[in-house]
């Protein structure tokens, strides 16, 4: 599985897009909804840990995520039911990873275009570093959840030599992950914000395709 001493690796999203041109001040702060599909039947407490965290990580960033857990039976009007809309992203926890590589911890689904709504997170790798590790299950998924967000925020070109969207993660991030001070750059926030500002500008607010 995934960490064995020495790097964790991450699914590659490397499209080419160039980024978004858009007015955002370095203090300017952007609200985002995160649509939680918790198939891994996840513990609710650990989830709200999880959430809470990946909320902290991204408030550094300046942007504000409103979580919303999905359940079945809601109503059509419901977000979790029709699809993601303006500023709105899917999380899917999932119970068994769905990659070949059973060193990823999740996935994100960005097109050629760089854009994505949505990511799924593989709950039985995560748990399965978390056994060998000092981290907290909530905290490792936080970090895990707000990589994937990350693909879906900054489009192309993901990936970092430092930070939490490094690649692959080794002894030293999982350290800074146990302390919760493995964060998005500066510039990593401002272009999630450019790109979330310019695609609220451009992008009329239609329900996209919904996935099970
Ligand atoms: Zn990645």
């Amino acid at each position: 599985m995934g960490f064995s001493g020495r790097a964790i690796g991450w699914t590659i999203v490397l499209l080419c897009v160039g980024v978004a041109v858009a007015r955002v001040g370095p203090s300017d702060s952007i609200d985002i909804t995160v649509l939680v599909n918790n198939s891994a039947h996840m513990p609710a407490i650990v989830l709200r840990q999880a959430e809470s965290e990946a909320g902290r990580i991204f408030a550094f960033s300046q942007i504000q995520i409103g979580w919303r857990d999905c359940a079945p039976g809601l109503l059509t009007k419901d977000p979790c039911q029709r699809g993601p809309g303006e500023n709105e992203f899917v999380v899917h926890l999932v119970p068994t990873g769905q990659t070949s590589l059973d060193s990823m911890f999740g996935i994100a689904f960005v097109g050629q275009d760089g854009d994505g709504k949505y990511c799924d997170i593989f709950l039985d790798r995560i748990q399965e570093t978390v056994r060998t590790t000092r981290i907290g299950l909530g905290q490792l998924t936080a970090t895990v959840i707000a990589h994937e967000l990350g693909h879906l925020l900054l489009g192309s070109h993901s990936h970092s030599f430092f930070g939490i969207m490094m690649p692959r993660w080794t002894q030293e991030e999982l350290q800074r992950i146990a302390m919760g001070n493995l964060l998005f750059s500066k510039e990593e926030a401002l272009r999630m914000r450019m790109r979330l500002q310019s695609q609220e500008r451009k992008t009329p607010n239609i329900a996209l395709e919904t996935r099970k």
